[in-house]
């Protein structure tokens, strides 16, 4: 909580922000606070441990947020023959969309092999471009965690430049 009052303090308007580091963050919880960061974290370790990963033993998981604050689950989904394998971002996101969901926040994805969190777990390009059919890439933030309290924001515009997305048709 002392940490939390004392970005209160930080605090600068959001369009000059931009061009710091702490300032970029601080826009980015303008959009996802601290507290709901921890809580997809929390709810993408969640998701993690229904992962079926009997071939690569990689587990992820993930934790989507709709503009209304519900949250989606996912996880990775292997297949004997490999190519229909499923990442934990798109099964989030096609159980929201499935579900009539179009709006949305952040994603948060932890993984690591065996289940365990040791590095950052990055979204894969196929994953990317998916997130990119339903998002702004310039306010969607991507959130990389190692825990509650390690983590990384993107916008997923930084993830993903230049993007090709519904309006490029
Ligand atoms: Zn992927």
């Amino acid at each position: 909580m002392q940490e939390q009052n004392n970005e209160q303090q930080d605090y600068e308007p959001k369009n000059s922000l931009v061009l710091q580091e702490k300032g970029v963050l601080l826009a980015k919880h303008e959009i996802v606070s601290r507290s709901m960061v921890k809580n997809l974290i929390r709810e993408a370790i969640e998701g993690m441990k229904n992962a079926y990963t009997p071939y690569s033993h990689f587990h992820v998981g993930s934790a989507l947020l709709t503009t209304k604050q519900k949250v989606y689950t996912g996880c990775n989904i292997e297949n004997a023959s490999y190519s229909p394998t499923n990442c934990a971002e798109r099964t989030a996101f096609f159980k929201a969309i499935s579900e009539g969901e179009r709006d949305f926040s952040a994603i948060a994805i932890v993984g690591g092999k065996n289940g365990v969190l040791s590095e950052f777990v990055p979204p894969c390009g196929m994953c990317r471009q998916v997130i990119r059919e339903f998002v702004d890439p310039k306010s969607f933030l991507v959130i990389l965690a190692r825990s509650e309290e390690d983590y990384l924001i993107f916008f997923l515009e930084e993830l993903l430049p230049l993007s090709f997305g519904p309006e490029n048709l």
